[in-house]
């Protein structure tokens, strides 16, 4: 703290200081939000680009926060990866996504919905059972492996890539998909990707956002959407927010897509109209 004088380190002390009452108040609470049962989650649909039909959803979780409102995951979810309590609320997630879902199918077995896809944060993916907290969450909720689809990250799949290839080999064991998240925000290349049991490829939304405007990321995008197809995995295209955006993403041969354009995230209670397979609409 050189050059900082004597007042102003002991402002950099109490700042210090504050900090961290705010980093274990912020954790108790959210260990008493999963005990009070203040999460909730929105369901954000994805479709099939050519007929714009549900084929997913991806659960968002949100905190209903007693004194500050509905909060998105911007508020917290960093502080509960840090503070740990994000495997809690990450358990809790699963298990509410499986219920739902299993509840969905079994109301409208001819639904369009074929999976769920829920985020796994590095830290709940590293816990020691992990895969255990999966196969229990499927046989309390009666859910099929094959309706759930897990998204990770890639800075996760970078690090420790031998423990990660066992866990991922355990988990498709169970007969569960493996979606990469935010692809192309991290370091990872797809020639690396083949080597990892996944998939889908989740294409994050600052891909999407140019490829109308920059020839240069039209032409990336659709590179990565073809070596995606050679590799065999499934591209979802994320944040897709006009219609010009959608055709082009057709045209290079982009099955899924998410985003404003098609659904905002959506209560549980407005899924259901819109997952009607279409003899019955
Ligand atoms: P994500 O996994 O990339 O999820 C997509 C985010 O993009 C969501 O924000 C969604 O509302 C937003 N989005 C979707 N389409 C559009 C669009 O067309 N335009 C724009 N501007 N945004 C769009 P949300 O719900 O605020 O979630 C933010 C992030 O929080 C997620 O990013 C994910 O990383 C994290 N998150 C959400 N739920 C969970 C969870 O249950 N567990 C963990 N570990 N992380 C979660
Ligand atoms: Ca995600
Ligand atoms: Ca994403
Ligand atoms: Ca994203």
């Amino acid at each position: 703290a050189k050059g900082l004088g004597k007042g102003g380190w002991q402002r950099y002390q109490s700042d210090l200081h504050t900090a961290m009452v705010q980093r274990l108040e912020m954790r108790t609470q959210l260990i008493e939000a999963i005990e009070g049962e203040q999460f909730v989650l929105q369901y954000q649909p994805i479709v099939e680009l050519a007929d714009q039909r549900i084929t997913g959803v991806e659960a968002l979780v949100r905190w209903q926060h007693p004194a500050r409102g509905l909060l998105g995951p911007f508020h917290f979810v960093e502080a509960a990866e840090e503070s740990g309590a994000i495997v809690g609320i990450g358990t809790w997630v699963l298990r509410e996504a499986l219920r739902q879902f299993a509840v969905w199918k079994a109301e409208d077995p001819s639904s369009t919905l074929r999976y769920v896809s829920v985020n796994v944060s590095p830290r709940q993916f590293r816990s020691p059972d992990f895969a255990d907290v999966v196969r229990q969450a499927l046989a309390d909720t009666g859910a099929r492996p094959e309706w759930l689809l897990l998204e990770i990250t890639e800075s996760l799949v970078l690090r420790d890539a031998e423990k990660v290839l066992a866990d991922l080999k355990a988990l498709r064991a169970l007969g569960v998909r493996v979606a990469i998240d935010d692809f192309g925000t991290g370091y990872s290349s797809l020639s690396y990707l083949r080597q990892m049991p996944v998939d889908v490829l989740k294409l994050d939304k600052s891909f999407i956002d140019d490829i109308l405007h920059s020839r240069q990321q039209h032409a990336l995008v659709d590179t990565i959407i073809t070596l995606a197809g050679n590799l065999d995995l499934a591209v979802v295209a994320e944040g897709i927010e006009e219609s010009g955006q959608h055709a082009a993403l057709d045209t290079m041969g982009c099955q899924y897509g998410q985003g404003y354009l098609f659904a905002k995230p959506l209560w549980p209670a407005d899924i259901p109209a819109r997952t009607q397979a279409a003899s019955e609409l």
